[in-house]
C-alpha cells in the first residue's frame, strides 16, 4: 500500500519507546527498550547506552512498515546535555544528566542572565554549559552543544548542532525573539550554542549507511524534536487555547495552551513555545505519591468505588510527601495537612481526593491571574486518571469538562511532529 507512515521516539528517564502511526493518528506499530547497563571508568556509559538504544528501536520497527517510513522525530529528557568535538563527532566528556546539578557555575550564571530567569537554577542546561567551559581546556575552539534529542537526532541525519526551541529553552534561548539573547551570545563560549528551529521542523534525510542497513526509504526525512513533557503534552492533542493537560502522578503537574506567554518564577510557572502558542505550566507537589503511602492501588480501587462525588467533602487537606510547596503557593514550609482522619476510610479518600482536585483548580486559577487564557476543558493522563470517581469530583469541584486522554505516551507527540515535519 502508498499509506506513508511516521515514526516518533521517546528517551525518558528510565527507557525509550518507539510510535509508528499514519496521518490519521492511528498507531501501526510500538516498543519499548530498556535502557542497557554499560559501565565505562565505574561510571553509567548513557551515550553507548543511547545509542545502542537507538538502533535497537530502529530495528524492532517491523521491517515490513519501514519502507513506509516517511518522517522520524525524537524526544528527549530536558537539560540533559553532550557536549561533543565537531570535527571527531565524539563527546569530549560524560553527558551531563537532566536532574544533575552544577552548583559551581550558578554564581557566573546568575550574573549574566536577567534575575529569576529560567537558567538560575543549578541543573539549566546553560549550567552545564559554564561548569564544562570552567573546568575543561582543551578542544574548546571546535566544541558543540546538544541536548539529548539533538544528539540522537544528530546519528540519523548528520548535521551537527541543530536544537528546537524547546529543549534550546533552558541553555537561554528566547523562543519570543526567535533568538539566543545578547547577554549569551556575548560569551566566550556562544560559539558551542546549536541553531535552533521549531520542534517537528525538516533538517535533512536519513543517512545513507542507516537507511540501507536497517530498509528505511531514501526520502525518509529526520525532524527536529522536543523535550519528553511536552512530546506527552502533545500526545494527548490538546490544540485549541483553552484546554489543558493535567497530569496525575506521583506528582500533580498542569500544561494549558494559552495565547499569552506567562512567566512567574515565584511559582515556577513558565512558558514554552508551540509555534504561534504558549503551552503555560505548573507542577504542585501534591499528587498520587501521598495516597501511595496510605493506600495500595487495589485499597484505592475499592474506596473510590464507594464515594458519591456529586457530594462535597467537608475535609480540607493539603496532602504533601514532604514540607514544601511551589504551585499554585509558594512556600518552601509548607506542612503537609492530612488530618483529622475520619474513622471511615472511605470518607478519608474523598476527602484527599477533593483536596487535590482544589489544588488543581487552583493552580489553573493562578495561570488565569498570570495573564493565560482561561482553561475550558482539562484532559487527564497518569495513574490518577483512571479513577472514574475522582474524574466527576475534579469536573464538580473544576466546574469543566474533564476527560482522560487517549494517548500519553511522549512517543506518540514526537510522532505527531514528524508528521509536522514530513509537510
Ligand atoms: P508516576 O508519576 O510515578 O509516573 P503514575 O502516572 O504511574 O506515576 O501514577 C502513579 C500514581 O497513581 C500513584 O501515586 C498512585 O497512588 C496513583 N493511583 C493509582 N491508582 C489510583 C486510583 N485508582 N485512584 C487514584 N490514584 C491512583
Amino acid at each position: 500500500s502508498g499509506k506513508k507512515l511516521y515514526l516518533g521516539m521517546d528517551f525518558g528517564t528510565s527507557g525509550a519507546r518507539y510510535a509508528l502511526i499514519d496521518n490519521e493518528g492511528s498507531i501501526h506499530a510500538e516498543g519499548k527498550r530498556e535502557y542497557p547497563l554499560y559501565m565505562k571508568e565505574e561510571k553509567m556509559d548513557w551515550i553507548q547506552s543511547w545509542k545502542d538504544t537507538l538502533f535497537l528501536l530502529l530495528d524492532d520497527v517491523p521491517a515490513s512498515l519501514r519502507p513506509a517510513v516517511a518522517s522520524i522525530a525524537i524526544d528527549g529528557t530536558s537539560a540533559t546535555t553532550i557536549i561533543m568535538d565537531s570535527t571527531s563527532g565524539r563527546p569530549l566528556c560524560r553527558p551531563f544528566l537532566y536532574n544533575e546539578s552544577c552548583p559551581d557555575a550558578l554564581p557566573l550564571v546568575k550574573s549574566i542572565a536577567p534575575a529569576k530567569h529560567t537558567v538560575c537554577s543549578g541543573s539549566s542546561t546553560l549550567c552545564k554549559l559554564v561548569s564544562w567551559w570552567n573546568s575543561y581546556d582543551s578542544s574548546k575552539e571546535s566544541a558543540v552543544l546538544l541536548h539529548q534529542a539533538d544528539w540522537l537526532l544528530w546519528l540519523l541525519h548528520g548535521k551537527l548542532g541543530v536544537s528546537d526551541y524547546n529543549n534550546a529553552l533552558k541553555v537561554g534561548y528566547d523562543p519570543e525573539m526567535d533568538s539566543y539573547p545578547s547577554w549569551l551570545l556575548s560569551q566566550p563560549y556562544s560559539h558551542l550554542l546549536p541553531s535552533v528551529q521549531a520542534p517537528g521542523t525538516k533538517i535533512g534525510c536519513i543517512k545513507e549507511d542507516i537507511r540501507t542497513n536497517f530498509g528505511y526509504p531514501k526520502d525518509c526525512v529526520i525532524c527536529t524534536g522536543t523535550t519528553d513533557s511536552i512530546a506527552a503534552f502533545l500526545a494527548a492533542r490538546a490544540t485549541q487555547p483553552g484546554k489543558a493537560v493535567t497530569s496525575l502522578g506521583s506528582t500533580l503537574a498542569i500544561k494549558l495552551l494559552s495565547t499569552r506567554r506567562v512567566e512567574d518564577a515565584r511559582f515556577g510557572v513558565y512558558s514554552h513555545r508551540l509555534d504561534d502558542k504558549w503551552l503555560v505550566g505548573g507542577a504542585s507537589n501534591t499528587g498520587g505519591a501521598v495516597l501511595r503511602q496510605l493506600f495500595t492501588d487495589e485499597q484505592l480501587a475499592k474506596l473510590s468505588e464507594q464515594i458519591n462525588p456529586l457530594e462535597a467533602s467537608p475535609l480540607d487537606y493539603y496532602p504533601l510527601q514532604a514540607v514544601g510547596e511551589r504551585f499554585p503557593v509558594s512556600d518552601p514550609n509548607m506542612e503537609p495537612r492530612l488530618h483529622p482522619r475520619p474513622e471511615n476510610d472511605v470518607e478519608y479518600l474523598h476527602g484527599i481526593l477533593e483536596s487535590i482536585a482544589r489544588i488543581e483548580a487552583k493552580g489553573y486559577k493562578l495561570l488565569k491571574d498570570l495573564g493565560a487564557t482561561p482553561v475550558e476543558e482539562v484532559i487527564t493522563s497518569g495513574g490518577g486518571s483512571k479513577n472514574e470517581k475522582w474524574i466527576k469530583i475534579r469536573e464538580r469541584v473544576l466546574g469543566l469538562p474533564v476527560c482522560r486522554a487517549d494517548q500519553t505516551e511522549a512517543a506518540y507527540g514526537a510522532a505527531l511532529l514528524a508528521i509536522k515535519g514530513s509537510s
